[in-house]
C-alpha cells in the first residue's frame, strides 16, 4: 500500500521541514510525542512535516480540541498533494517565554502535477504549556 505521497524518511535522513537537521534530531521527537515543540516556529515546522508525511493524528493533536476533526478530514483530502518545500518568512513572538506567536511562511506543494504555494500568516497559542495552531490568514 504505497502511494506517491509517501516519502522515505528515517531518523537519519534530512527532515522534510528543511532545517538541515536529520528527522531524528528535528521533528521526529515531536511526532513521536517524546518532546514538545518549545516555540511556535518549531510547532509550525513539525506540522508542515506532518503534512508532508501524512501524520493526520499529529495534525489533529496540535490544534484546539474543537478543531481536531476538521484537521483530520482536511489531511485526508490533501493526501494527493506532495509537500516539497517550506520557507519561513517571518516570526513574531512565539518564543520560549511567550504564549502567543505568529509565523509567516510559504509552503510549496504539487497537486495533480501542478506546482502550488500556500502563503499564510499562522497564529499559535500556548495552552497548558503546549503550542497549538489556532488559525491563519491567507496571503497573496
Ligand atoms: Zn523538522
Amino acid at each position: 500500500m504505497s502511494n506517491s505521497t509517501s516519502i522515505a524518511v528515517t531518523s537519519t535522513t534530512a527532515c522534510p521541514c528543511g532545517t538541515g537537521q536529520t528527522y531524528g534530531k528535528c521533528c521526529q521527537p515531536f511526532h513521536a510525542g517524546s518532546k514538545l515543540p518549545a516555540t511556535a516556529v518549531q510547532l509550525m515546522r513539525s506540522r508542515y512535516c506532518a503534512f508532508a508525511l501524512g501524520l493526520g493524528q499529529y495534525l489533529a493533536e496540535t490544534v484546539p480540541e474543537e478543531k481536531a476533526h476538521e484537521f483530520a478530514a482536511r489531511t485526508v483530502s490533501r493526501q494527493k498533494c506532495r509537500w516539497t518545500n517550506l520557507e519561513i518568512i517571518k516570526t513574531e513572538a512565539g518564543g520560549l517565554f511567550e504564549n502567543t506567536g505568529y509565523v509567516e511562511f510559504i509552503a510549496s506543494f504539487t497537486e495533480n502535477g501542478r506546482r502550488e504555494t500556500l502563503h499564510e500568516n499562522s497564529r499559535f497559542l500556548r495552552h497548558n504549556g503546549k503550542w497549538l495552531y489556532v488559525d491563519g490568514e491567507m496571503l497573496p
